[in-house]
């Protein structure tokens, strides 16, 4: 399997840049040319092939589906790397993503039962597996430099702690995030993940990571990379549980059911849109949305639109307050009929110099619905609340707030005779103000965060001074 850029086009007098191996694009980010990397097809799954994989357990379903994509480490070894991360231990239960039935036909999907309460679980314990891997493989080492508000830095972190050959550094806004968030990320003792608490705001901390990332000299003498949410690896781990999803919610495969996503980035519901693509028999992908809802007005009209600072609302659901969707461009790619030229004209020309395009005139648009299966709808803080609240007196279930924002716009889309799965994306502790908020009461917490608030911290403080965080990074990595 080779992978190319959603830029990357074959003009007269210009072949079309080589491919790249699974491996080669594991620890990038962007393309050279600012795309984003994609497999060069789908492969397609058969009924027969999925016939036999209702036998399997969660690891070995991974397993089966990462391989597809994955040609360049050995069979045996991507098994072993797939049994090791896909755990009960790690995840809670033995189907690791277990289907809620809350009435017939309507499921949630529960995606967040990992080390760190949210969905980004799924594909960063995997990805710190298959980096370790890899570095060893390779004698290098790699040190991760990010930003974080909340559920990126925490996943990345519990996902790289005590692992060989890497080391985190991650910032966050000081005070910013929930003490939740703070005690999880702060109490981890393990020498290869420095915590930064930043005085200012995530833009701070985004700028300190553009400001090191840019200087290349220093990005290649101490080996900096990121993981962020375009790395194709994470969107390939993220495949699999709309497989087990699909699977746990039919018994043969004749049988349609839809998904409605929670979304911010457009990562989660683009692993949808992959195996959709793969045959899995999807009906609709609903994309859910907070007030920030720049992917809603994208499916309803086909205006894509980034909004600015001023325009981006913090809400009560903050892992989906995004102002520019930054996997988006892998779907348009594909909406596009796979079409590089156009892709960079709308991303790297016209996003960058206007901050928006149209597709409402083009044939392509309408593509979205009718050939991709994609919908979409948005919620308000008081539609959170309402549907937190009725979740649970209809139901008994307690739901999370970006949850809430999946089966608020699930419960407007569902069509009669195909089941919709919502996929519950971050445990309601996480953000138990607002639960408190909408019930007058404290969320359930699992046993093993019983009083992590009061766990001795190890965080360092500074200033958003860029030459003061490149001579931490130094004087760690020289030590
Ligand atoms: C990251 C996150 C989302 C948004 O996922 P995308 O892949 O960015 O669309 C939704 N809910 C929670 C809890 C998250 O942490």
């Amino acid at each position: 399997m080779l992978y190319f850029s959603t830029r990357a086009t074959a003009t007269a007098g210009h072949p079309a840049p080589a491919g790249r191996r699974f491996c080669d694009i594991l620890l990038e980010g962007l393309a050279p040319d600012g795309g984003l990397y994609l497999p060069q097809s789908y492969p397609q799954i058969d009924g027969a092939t999925l016939t036999r994989w209702r036998g399997l357990d969660y690891a070995d379903l991974a397993f089966e589906i990462v391989s597809l994509y994955v040609d360049d480490i050995p069979a045996h070894d991507l098994r072993a790397l797939c049994r090791k991360t896909y755990t009960a231990a790690v995840f809670g239960t033995p189907q690791i993503t277990p289907l809620t039935r809350l009435e017939d036909g309507l499921y949630l999907l529960g995606l967040s039962n990992g080390p760190t309460l949210a969905f980004k679980d799924m594909a960063m314990q995997l990805l710190g597996n298959l980096f370790e891997y890899h570095l060893a493989r390779q004698g290098e080492e790699l040190n991760i430099f990010g930003a974080t508000s909340g559920d990126t830095g925490s996943a990345a972190e519990y996902a790289m702690r005590g692992k060989k050959g890497v080391r985190v550094f991650m910032t966050s806004p000081k005070g910013r995030m929930s003490p939740f968030q703070q005690a999880q990320m702060f109490s981890l003792m393990d020498d290869n993940i420095i915590n930064i608490a930043v005085k200012g705001v995530f833009d701070d901390c985004q700028d300190l990571v553009k400001g090191v990332s840019g200087d290349l000299d220093f990005k290649r003498r101490y080996r900096i990379g990121t993981v962020n949410s375009i790395n194709w690896a994470r969107l390939m781990a993220q495949v699999v549980y709309y497989f087990a999803g699909y699977l746990q919610t039919t018994t043969d495969n004749s049988q349609r059911v839809s998904f409605c996503v929670p979304s911010g980035n457009f990562g989660n519901v683009c692993a949808g849109h992959v195996a959709r693509m793969m045959g899995l028999p999807i009906d609709k992908l609903v994309v859910a949305t907070n007030e920030n809802d720049v992917l809603d007005e994208f499916f309803r009209t086909g205006v894509y639109r980034v909004r600015g600072t001023a325009d981006t609302h913090e809400t009560s659901s903050p892992s989906m307050d995004i102002s520019k969707a930054s996997n988006f461009e892998r779907f348009v790619f594909d909406l596009l009929g796979r079409d590089g030229t156009r892709t960079q004209a709308l991303f790297g020309d016209a996003i960058a110099s206007a901050g928006r395009f149209d597709l409402s005139g083009d044939p392509a648009f309408a593509l979205a619905a009718t050939r991709y299966g994609f919908s979409s709808g948005k919620s308000t803080h008081a539609q959170r609340l309402a549907t937190i609240r009725d979740c649970a007196a209809r139901y008994g279930v307690v739901i999370d707030t970006h949850t809430a924002d999946g089966l608020k716009v699930a419960q407007e889309q569902r069509a009669s005779g195909v089941p919709m799965v919502v996929l519950e994306t971050a445990l309601p502790i996480k953000f138990a103000a607002t639960i408190v908020e909408a019930l007058g009461r404290e969320p359930d917490r699992p046993a093993r965060f019983e009083g992590i608030e009061a766990l001795p911290k190890r965080v360092l403080h500074m200033d958003a001074d860029l030459t003061a965080m490149k001579a931490l990074i130094a004087r760690t990595c020289d030590a």
